[in-house]
């Protein structure tokens, strides 16, 4: 049995309450997790019996747009017809079996969804990728994961088949599109021909659910594997608490569905019976973001801190909000004026959110939680979080070390499995009774956390140790600053310096450099400690970044330090 009902009958009807109040006390490490767990049989399908009984308001569970007057809406009903016609064409059609390996690499298409659904229903292990990756992005993961299906759109299947040849283990591909192409079958038509009739597999909750490569912000992406559980109920807490999901809410996370946020909001949102909206947003425009949130219920927006950064550039007075009343951030640092000048316009608090590809959420700022400003929350439970040095001792509050996450006696549901085929790196990820997440921060009395800064990244000028979120904060508060990067640059007496490189905003850019310099150099000696300023300033077009949006400061430090 599923801890819902038995598989292929419909689940018994009970309270929606009940129901999520069950996931979320799991979720919380309240109570046990079941031995098996399919989050297509025992959630949507759950809710789909919920919504037929009138246990929600008639809103979509699923809506997407596109901008340009395209829009699908499904119920959870619906949502479980489609992807169970999905389901079948990775069985019948790709002959996928369970524990079978499945790259997802779409834009913002509601194939997505209904794929990664299908996954979970068939047992197929789903891979996310980025819509970005390039030949050689594509030949390593595939290799890598030995992938035996991939499904992709038009603009990525060329590059597939420049490198397929070398991925003995891909067996099919499946092409969204209007169109054809060679060597490629096309899901739109499957979908269209396969069954609504199709039973879940029975998955325990410990089988695999999905790989993720993490961002590769420092070095080669790792493979990351998530079990049933861990994804699929580790969110449902955060889900209520941090992003404030209700089956009333509307929640649109802007994140590309490559990364781990798309999934992220997918399990926080379906288990609380929320609708998840999508747009397709071909590329990111303040504006479309603005238009999209004046024109929709949307009750919730979570967005990178880079694009609160844009957002809050433009005259945010001009648009009326009128649903939104809870915004979320996470994935890098937020500035604390990016969150201030949100605020004063918007009038709603940004509520930030911390964690990683190997967890689920680590900290957040809980609605109804006091928010200190520049604090990335407190502890998300059921993690035990704590700053620990190299050993793995727990330090007192105030001290800074190493950000870790308690993994014995127990080692918490909703939790990596491991880093795939990489034993020695899963096992030099933990030291003592702790998983060590390599960010480094501090922890106040009150149980907030303040993050510093990638271990690598915190800069050791004179023995001082400068965490660069600090100093690229005081510079974002200066009129002048659009984004900033803060690394560490080579000097013959203090070993290293900090180095700021700059954008500015458009206004300032034919300012003289010399005299602008020197005026961020006093702005920042006076917003924060002197001796943490900037002595190198350098003004940039534009930073290196991840595809989903982060600094990478790795870059700019190798280019200081003339390392490629
Ligand atoms: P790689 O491990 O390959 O270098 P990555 O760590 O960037 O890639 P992710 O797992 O997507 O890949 O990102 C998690 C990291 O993002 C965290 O370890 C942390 O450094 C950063 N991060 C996430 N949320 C926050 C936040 N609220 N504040 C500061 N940093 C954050
Ligand atoms: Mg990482």
């Amino acid at each position: 049995r599923g801890f819902c009902g038995p598989h292929g009958q419909p689940p018994p009807l009970l309270d929606p309450q009940d129901i999520v109040a069950t996931w979320e006390a799991i979720s919380l490490g309240r109570q046990p997790v079941p031995e098996y767990f399919n989050f297509a049989h025992d959630v949507l399908d759950m809710w789909s019996q919920l919504e037929k009984a009138g246990h929600r308001p008639p809103i979509p569970a699923f809506w997407w747009v596109n901008g340009a007057g395209a829009e699908v809406k499904w119920n959870f009903e619906q949502l479980g017809q489609q992807s169970r016609r999905a389901a079948n064409v990775l069985r019948d059609t790709c002959s996928l079996q369970p524990g079978d390996r499945m790259m997802l690499v779409l834009p913002r298409l509601p194939e997505w969804w209904l794929v990664s659904v299908a996954c979970i229903r068939t047992g197929a292990v789903m891979i996310p990728g980025v819509s970005q990756l390039t030949e050689k992005d594509l030949k390593y993961r595939l290799q890598a994961s030995r992938a035996k299906s991939i499904i992709t759109s038009d603009s990525l299947a060329p590059r597939v088949d420049a490198i397929s040849a070398d991925c003995p283990s891909l067996q099919t591909k499946l092409l969204v599109s209007d169109s054809s192409r060679p060597g490629w079958m096309n899901f739109r038509k499957l979908l269209r021909e396969a069954s609504t009739e199709h039973n879940c597999v029975r998955t325990k909750s410990q089988d695999p659910l999905d790989i993720y490569f993490t961002s590769g912000t420092t070095g080669a992406p790792k493979m990351v594997e998530h079990s049933q559980a861990s994804y699929g109920l580790g969110f449902v807490a955060s889900g209520r608490q941090w992003v404030d999901l209700t089956k009333s809410d509307i929640f649109w996370n802007t994140s590309d569905t490559g990364w781990v946020k798309a999934a992220w909001t997918l399990f926080s949102a379906w288990p609380n019976g929320s609708c998840i909206f999508v747009h397709e947003l071909p590329r990111v425009d303040a504006k479309v973001i603005l238009n999209t949130l004046s024109s929709f219920p949307i009750t919730t927006l979570c967005c990178v801190p880079t694009i609160f950064r844009l957002l809050v550039q433009e005259d945010l007075t001009r648009y009326q909000f009128q649903s939104l009343k809870h915004c979320l951030t996470g994935g890098e640092a937020l500035n604390p004026d990016v969150r201030e000048k949100w605020k004063s316009q918007v009038g709603l608090d940004l509520h930030e959110g911390y964690g990683q590809s190997e967890t689920v959420v680590i900290c957040a700022n809980s609605k109804g939680m006091k928010i200190k400003s520049g604090s990335m929350g407190k502890a998300s439970p059921p993690y035990d979080v704590q700053i620990v040095d190299d050993e793995g001792n727990i330090l007192s509050p105030g001290e800074e070390g190493n950000v870790a996450v308690r993994v014995r006696p127990a080692r918490p549901f909703c939790f990596f499995s491991c880093y795939l085929d990489n034993p020695e790196k899963t096992e030099a990820s933990e030291r003592g009774d702790f998983y060590i997440t390599g960010d480094r921060a501090h922890k106040d009395k009150d149980g907030y956390f303040w993050f510093m800064g990638r271990n690598d990244d915190v800069i050791n000028s004179s023995s001082y140790r400068i965490g660069p979120v600090e100093v690229e904060s005081a510079l974002a508060e200066h009129p002048a600053v659009l984004e900033a990067a803060v690394v560490s640059s080579p000097d013959p007496i203090r070993g290293e310096v900090v180095k700021a490189f700059i954008v500015l905003s458009p206004t300032y850019s034919s300012q003289d450099p010399e005299k602008l310099t020197r005026e961020l150099q006093e702005h920042v000696k006076r917003v924060t400690a002197p001796y943490k300023y900037p002595r190198k300033v350098t003004f940039v077009s534009e930073l290196p970044k991840t595809v989903s949006g982060k600094i990478q400061r790795s870059k700019l430090r190798s280019q200081e330090w003339g390392r490629r």
